[in-house]
């Protein structure tokens, strides 16, 4: 069956400046989910010769027809006579939802007038949609060319029966669809500056949809595409992630959904056959744990330093003492020189180091909580980085080692700052 759709919105108050049909909104929007297009729109009064002609037309040119509003149970109520009209077949009378419609008036209690019975009507051939919320049911049935289906008027009842009946009818009919997924795991940036980056290429896409999730100095975005064929879904999660590849850089740690940071370092040790050790103050061990979360990890982990006390600097690491009398501890030569320190006392090739005001006490006019060094020394010399990541412990932590599993990222793929 081909894919394009029309909706008509019906009645006669919608051509009034007071009323807005949204119906065609909510239907379009789940069909599109569908990969279904919609080509055309169309209100029409209550009115059931111009009705019965614009459905007609509607069937002509596309496999789906969506019919919204006209099923009530007055005489201006034309969308079952017209849709019947359209398709030549006749209405007949659903003992079953008569039935339906009796009980429903029994249960709040009121008379049901003759002409409720209307709704009871059903077009030959037509499967009845139930209608949970009114007394209009909906209906669906196969014509020569396509599909047509009746929903009721009011928003709060067309929706649910839209998705719990009509889509789930039309779902196997459609063309089979494939859905890929792309997704980029980065760091080193935040989640607002992320989506200011990449919103200007994402958001004129639904298809793939893309969505941002994050943790701290752990960015997820991730797209989903829907086609009818692999290689179109691939086409579109090109179109999409390839400019967003390209903004986004080396900031992308990854793309494979299930490999951590640690595990990109692990992978890049093991290619360059180089070891790691770790000189940790405020981040207490976590980067030492992190990079040993891998089995197999004792192949390029080889120490992990941790030295919270200015003494346990100098008599672990070998720091000087006038270095962090002169410098504070939280210092970029102190940073520098407890790298430099475990990696002379490791052998590793390289050695990372942390030294920070994790908070919530600490800090100083220069270098508030939340100040955190960096250091890498490795066989091209050290740097350190001072990041500023502002209150709250967990977080504090949780970003410095990010951060230094990325700054040995970034030096073994010879990435420059
Ligand atoms: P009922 O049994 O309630 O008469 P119906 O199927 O005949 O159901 P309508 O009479 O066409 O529905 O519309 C009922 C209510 O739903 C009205 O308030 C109308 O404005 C609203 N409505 C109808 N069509 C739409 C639409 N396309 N978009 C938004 N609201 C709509
Ligand atoms: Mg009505």
């Amino acid at each position: 069956m081909g894919k394009t759709a029309e909706i008509i919105a019906i009645g006669s108050e919608l051509l009034t400046p007071q009323r807005l049909d949204t119906n065609s909104l909510t239907i379009t929007e789940q069909l599109n989910l569908l990969g279904v297009d919609v080509v055309g729109k169309h209100i029409i009064g209550d009115d059931r010769n111009l009705l019965t002609d614009a459905i007609r037309a509607a069937m002509n040119r596309s496999a789906i027809v969506i019919l919204s509003g006209g099923l009530g149970p007055t005489e201006d109520d034309v969308t079952r006579d017209a849709a019947a009209a359209a398709l030549g077949r006749k209405l007949v009378l659903s003992l079953e939802q008569e039935s339906v419609l009796i009980n429903r008036f029994r249960q709040i209690n009121r008379p049901m007038a003759a002409n409720n019975l209307r709704q009871a009507y059903v077009i030959e051939g037509a499967e009845v949609m139930p209608n949970p919320n009114g007394t209009a049911p909906g209906q669906f049935l196969f014509t020569d060319r396509g599909v047509l289906a009746l929903l009721p008027g009011p928003p709060r009842e067309l929706r649910p029966m839209l998705i719990d009946e009509l889509i789930p009818r039309l779902r196997p009919v459609l063309p089979v669809q494939v859905i890929k997924v792309r997704t980029f795991r980065i760091t080193g940036i935040g989640e607002s500056d992320l989506d200011t980056l990449i919103a200007p290429v994402y958001t004129k896409y639904q298809n793939p949809a893309t969505t941002v999730l994050s943790a701290p100095g752990d960015l997820f975005v991730h797209l989903r595409a829907v086609a009818p064929t692999e290689k179109e879904a691939d086409e579109l999660l090109r179109e999409v992630g390839n400019p967003i590849a390209e903004l986004v850089g080396a900031k992308i740690y990854s793309e494979d959904p299930e490999e951590s940071l640690d595990a990109v370092v692990a992978r890049l040790l093991r290619k360059s056959h180089a070891t790691v050790a770790t000189a940790e103050s405020a981040s207490g061990g976590l980067v030492a744990a992190r990079l040993t979360d891998l089995g197999g990890s004792s192949s390029y982990f080889v120490a992990g330093y941790v030295t919270y006390t200015d003494q346990q600097k100098i008599e672990m690491l070998g720091v000087s003492p006038s270095l962090i009398q002169k410098n504070t501890a939280v210092s970029q030569p102190v940073a520098a020189a407890m790298a430099e320190g475990a990696r002379k006392k490791s052998g590793a090739t390289y050695a990372i180091s942390v030294t920070g005001y994790a908070g919530p006490s600490g800090g100083t006019e220069y270098d508030p909580v939340g100040t955190v060094f960096i250091g890498l020394a490795g066989p091209e010399g050290t740097r350190v980085v001072r990041y500023r990541y502002g209150v709250g412990r967990d977080r504090v932590r949780a970003l410095a080692v990010q951060h230094s599993l990325d700054l040995l990222r970034r030096t073994l793929l010879r990435i420059e700052n």
